[in-house]
């Protein structure tokens, strides 16, 4: 059996970036996925990173992963694509804006600021500002690469001494005296320490050790266009209706829009998506409007029932959690892996982890 210290199951971003946060303090993790880097959510995500979020536990968690993902390119010596053109919230009713209204008020002041009409027609003339009734624009939010991010961390996570391992599915975790036993597809591993970051896949994977992590996998729905000129600097988001618009650095236009949803197959595309997105978009960003789509996609994201990340140790004693990171995850995984590489190396947890404790649904 071949043996290692801490090993971390899932190579997703946030999976990288714990590995990371484990060798940066002077450990050598072993990392295991079971299919190819960006398999997962990371591979399908589109890049939205924010500071804020209308729940004020996680928002906190926002606020620290956004100045992270600040210094990240500088810290791993590597160019995640980090574009803080900022991103621009609209409410587009009545009710939309009342909602927009209070959710900003709760947010620190500084961190946005209030455009009115004729100020969003003036900075952006390519929106249709008619329908809008409040604006905010938060400027140091923006896009980053998901792919970008996972092989930054993958490089440094090497470079410090750790390894990462694929194809090679963790099938199970046992407790085995003051050791866990990691049964692979590749073979058996023995570890003092593990990390479970499997995406929805944590669920199940836990639940042969006895832990329930009541995680619910839900189907969200995106889409990229054929390129244009660049044009559209900052990241267009209407909550009311989940429509999200952005343009990648190539010129595509690349967006989301609905509520994460229940299907029987969760990565099966629909046509209401793409009949939803090309209403929305082109009601306030015409240009858009003879694109041709290039590619839609579907995937899973692991949903909690209190709207909050998993994060932190397990009722087996050294088996840690980090998922349950819906479709905002992303713009956690900086300040999510080094608190959690922390809570794994030194024991330390830090206050913000609270609030996601695994042993808050008994
Ligand atoms: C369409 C879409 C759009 C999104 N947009 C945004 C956005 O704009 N902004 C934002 O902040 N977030 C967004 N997200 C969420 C974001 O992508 C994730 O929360 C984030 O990338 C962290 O993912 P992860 O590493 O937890 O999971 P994943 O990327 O899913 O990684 C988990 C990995 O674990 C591996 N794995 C699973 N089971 C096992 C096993 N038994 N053994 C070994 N390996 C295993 C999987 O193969 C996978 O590679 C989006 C998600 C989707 C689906």
């Amino acid at each position: 059996m071949k043996k290692t210290d801490i090993a971390v199951v899932g190579c997703g971003a946030l999976g990288a970036g714990i590995a990371y946060n484990i060798a940066k303090l002077g450990r050598k993790p072993l990392v295991f996925e079971a299919k190819y880097f960006g398999y997962g959510s990371t591979g399908r995500d589109i890049g939205v990173v924010r500071g804020r979020h209308r729940d004020p536990d996680v928002a906190k968690l926002a606020s620290e992963g956004l100045k992270l993902h600040e210094k990240l390119p500088d810290e791993l010596g590597s160019n995640t694509l980090f574009r803080q053109d900022g991103v621009l919230t609209v409410a587009l009713t009545s009710e939309e804006a009342e909602a927009l209204e209070k959710e900003f008020k709760s947010y620190a002041s500084g961190s946005f600021i209030e455009l009115s009409r004729d100020e969003v027609r003036s900075r952006y003339p390519y929106l249709r500002v008619d329908d809008v009734k409040l604006c905010y624009l938060s400027s140091r939010e923006g896009l980053v690469h998901p792919l970008a991010v996972l092989w930054g961390y993958l490089d440094a996570v090497r470079r410090l001494g750790g390894e990462v391992v694929k194809p090679a599915e963790v099938i199970s975790i046992e407790p085995k005296g003051d050791k866990l036993n990691i049964k692979t597809a590749l073979g058996e591993y023995e570890a003092s320490k593990v990390v479970v970051a499997a995406g929805f896949r944590s669920r199940e994977l836990l639940s042969k050790l006895g832990i329930d992590i009541p995680l619910e996998p839900l189907a969200k729905e995106a889409l990229v266009t054929e390129p244009m000129k660049p044009f559209l600097d900052p990241v267009i988001e209407r909550p009311g209706t989940g429509l999200v618009v952005a343009q990648t650095m190539r010129g595509e236009v690349i967006g989301t829009v609905g509520s994460l949803g229940k299907t029987s197959d969760l990565t099966l595309s629909s046509y209401r998506f793409l009949r939803d997105f090309a209403r929305q978009a082109t009601q306030l960003i015409p240009a858009v409007r003879s694109l041709k789509v290039l590619r839609q996609w579907t995937w899973v994201v692991d949903t909690t029932p209190d709207g909050k990340p998993v994060i932190g140790e397990t009722s087996v004693n050294r088996v840690y959690v980090a998922c349950g990171m819906h479709d905002y995850g992303l713009s956690l995984v900086p300040v999510v892996s080094k608190l959690i590489g922390r809570l794994v190396v030194e024991g330390v947890e830090d206050p913000m982890l609270k609030p996601f404790s695994p042993s808050r649904f008994g």
